[in-house]
């Protein structure tokens, strides 16, 4: 495998398919896309990465800020805020753009790390804002389609 990847962008059909979960976490390729998935991140200079963005459909997505490194298998957002926050978002995806996205500015997710483990964070800011954009990619949701279902909210939101 190669230690890093191309970052697709839109149009591209793979960044619009829901992910399959991964269900073997001792695949010998899946061990090698996690250090390949953050050299992509670091040489694009983003803060998070999910396998769509490099082709690939499969639930995983990894985000490193402040040094601290997530493997994020299968994620799921268990709970989520009722309170909201807007923050602009830019996604390696679509280059030189920044869209306003109205989320839940405190969320619970789970999923396995890369050993396996069952794995819960709660946090809020931008690690939970990294978090749902991760988890949109692996729906097959880009920040251009959460801008364009937002209209309302963001109105509501400004008001
Ligand atoms: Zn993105």
């Amino acid at each position: 495998m190669k230690d890093s990847f191309p970052v697709v962008h839109i149009p591209e059909p793979v960044l619009r398919e829901k992910t399959e979960k991964i269900l073997d976490l001792c695949d010998s390729e899946l061990q090698q896309l996690i250090p390949a998935m953050f050299k992509t991140m670091h040489k694009a200079h983003g803060i998070g990465l999910a396998a769509p963005q490099i082709g690939i459909n499969k639930a995983i997505a990894v985000i490193e800020i402040d040094k601290i490194r997530y493997v994020l298998i299968n994620p799921v957002i268990s709970s989520a805020s009722k309170e909201k926050i807007i923050f602009d978002e830019g996604c390696l995806s679509i280059p030189g753009k920044e869209f306003p996205i109205v989320r839940s500015n405190r969320v619970t997710v789970r999923y396995l790390d890369e050993t396996g483990k069952k794995c819960k964070i709660k946090t809020d800011g931008l690690l939970a804002i990294a978090l749902q954009h991760e988890i949109d990619h692996l729906s097959g949701i880009v920040i251009a389609d959460r801008y364009d279902q937002q209209d309302q909210l963001r109105e509501l939101f400004l008001q």
